[in-house]
This record gives structure tokens, C-alpha cells and sequence, in this order.
């Protein structure tokens, strides 16, 4: 057939170390990308040696979250990734040119999943986080083929109609046959700044709706791992690219955080 043959990835060996989590979302703007720097940052914090792969095409977002500045290198045959806090990073975004939009279809974005996971130098790993695009689309297709042994995180926010979505993603675990790890529940509530009390911006029961719904549908029980608070904390420590676990730790977001971060 000519060409090189593919490397393989380290992590899809049979008796590999490192725990790949892939960090799943139904739709855009509920926090995926802050949970997986956040959760990153914690796990690095605790002496856990951790990666980022940010495949998250529409919203790579994740160098300026953990305020990665250098840039991936190149050593013979082998990428180096750069780092923040601790944490390995690759992003998609490393690799097009500007701000550009990706509009990219899906056996590109496996090819480049592929490359991520095989052409860079990680090392040894503890543990590997992937921020996919949101949908339940070809990546975790392509994230089952490529690392059969990745655990699904699910992210969203206590609004009622991500139910569905999860329900397709519960699906997908099912032919795949990955386990989900849980789902995380973002944006649950905020305390007034007057009074402390909280208030629901984005109604309740969300995870936990998502958790059943998984639960049924994979017949393996699916825990709602923890629920994340509005914190402007956590919002500004993504802009700062300092995440809100090493920037105030005790905040409450930094709390919830750190100890769904324990539970991985
Ligand atoms: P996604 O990866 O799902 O698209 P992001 O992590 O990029 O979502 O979050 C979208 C925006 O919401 C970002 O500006 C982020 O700082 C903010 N954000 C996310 N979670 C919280 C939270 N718990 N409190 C305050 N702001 C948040």
C-alpha cells in the first residue's frame, strides 16, 4: 500500500496505565471545556501525571483556560507537547493557522485525533483527559475505535433538555462498549451576592435526569459525580488561564471541582 505505517497509541495497549477519560457534552457553552482544565489542573496538583487533548474543533478553548503559552515542537518523528501547571497540552487550534474556523469532517478529525494520541511524546501518563466537540457524534466513534478503553464523562447543565442528548450518548457507550464514569452537572444555581441565597439560573434535576436516563439505557449504574456552582471565580480563572482549583481552591466551584476530581 505504500505510505508509513501508523504508529500506535500508547494508551489503547492492552494493560496500559494511564485512565483516558473523554469529555462529552450535548450541546456547546455548558462548561465542558472549564470541568476538563479545571479537573486537569486538580489531578496534576495532587502529583498525578496528566494530559489534555483538546479536540473540541468549534471551541479549543483549552490552552487560554490553563494559560498554555509555549508551542507544540518537533523532535524527529515525535511532537512535543507544551505545558501549564503541570499539564501536557495539545489543542486542534495549535494546528490551524490564526483564529480560522475548523470546518472539518469527520475522518479528518479521526486522522487527527490519531495523531494527537500516537505522533505526540507524552510519556507516562496518569491520566489523559480529551475534550471533545460537543454532539455525540463521529469523535466518539472515533475515540472508541482509537482507544476502546476511554471512559466517557458526561457534562451539562441542570436545564431539563439535555436529557436527550445524554440518552444518544448513553447509546453510542452501549455499542462501543465504554463505560460512563458519571455525569457532572455545571452551572447548578448561584449564591446571590447580596444575600448568599441560591439562586436556580438554570432550573434544577439536569444531572440527575441525565444520570437515569443513562442508567436505563446502559443498565450500568451512572452517579452524578458532583454539581458545579456559578462562580465567577471559575469564569475568570479560564480568561486569567489560571483554573479556579489552583487560584482559589477553596472558592465553592474550586471545591465541587476538586472533589469530583477525587472520585476520577
Ligand atoms: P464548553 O466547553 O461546554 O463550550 P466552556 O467551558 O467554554 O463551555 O464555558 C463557556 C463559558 O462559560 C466560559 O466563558 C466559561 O468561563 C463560563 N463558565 C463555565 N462554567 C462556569 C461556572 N460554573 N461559573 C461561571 N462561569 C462558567
Amino acid at each position: 500500500r505504500g505510505g508509513q505505517a501508523e504508529k500506535e497509541i500508547p494508551f489503547a495497549k492492552p494493560g496500559s496505565l494511564t485512565r483516558v477519560y473523554a469529555v462529552a457534552s450535548g450541546k456547546g457553552g455548558v462548561g465542558k471545556s472549564s470541568v476538563t482544565v479545571n479537573l486537569a489542573a486538580a489531578l496534576a496538583a495532587d502529583g498525578l501525571k496528566v494530559a489534555v487533548v483538546d479536540a473540541d474543533i468549534y471551541g479549543h478553548s483549552v490552552p487560554r483556560m490553563l494559560g498554555v503559552e509555549g508551542r507544540p515542537t518537533q523532535v524527529e518523528t515525535m511532537i512535543m507537547p507544551p505545558s501549564a501547571h503541570g499539564v501536557k497540552v495539545i489543542s486542534i487550534g495549535m494546528f490551524t493557522p490564526g483564529n480560522t474556523p475548523v470546518v472539518w469532517r469527520g475522518p479528518m478529525l479521526h486522522r487527527a485525533l490519531q495523531q494527537f494520541l500516537a505522533d505526540v511524546f507524552w510519556g507516562d501518563l496518569d491520566v489523559l483527559l480529551l475534550d471533545l466537540p460537543p454532539g455525540t457524534g463521529d469523535i466518539a466513534i472515533s475515540v472508541a475505535q482509537l482507544v476502546p478503553n476511554a471512559e466517557i464523562l458526561i457534562v451539562t447543565t441542570p436545564q431539563q433538555a439535555a436529557a436527550e442528548v445524554a440518552e444518544r450518548a448513553g447509546t453510542i457507550a452501549l455499542q462501543t462498549h465504554q463505560t460512563i464514569v458519571g455525569v457532572i452537572e455545571n452551572m447548578s444555581g448561584m449564591p446571590c451576592p447580596h444575600c448568599g441565597e441560591m439562586v436556580d439560573v438554570f432550573g434544577t434535576g439536569g444531572g440527575q435526569t441525565v444520570a437515569d436516563a443513562l442508567t436505563k439505557a446502559t443498565g450500568a449504574k451512572v452517579p452524578v459525580l458532583g454539581n458545579i456552582p456559578i462562580d465567577l471565580g471559575l469564569r475568570q480563572g479560564g480568561d486569567e488561564g489560571k483554573p479556579v482549583v489552583l487560584a482559589d481552591p477553596e472558592s465553592p466551584a474550586g471545591t465541587a471541582l476538586r472533589a469530583i476530581a477525587g472520585k476520577l
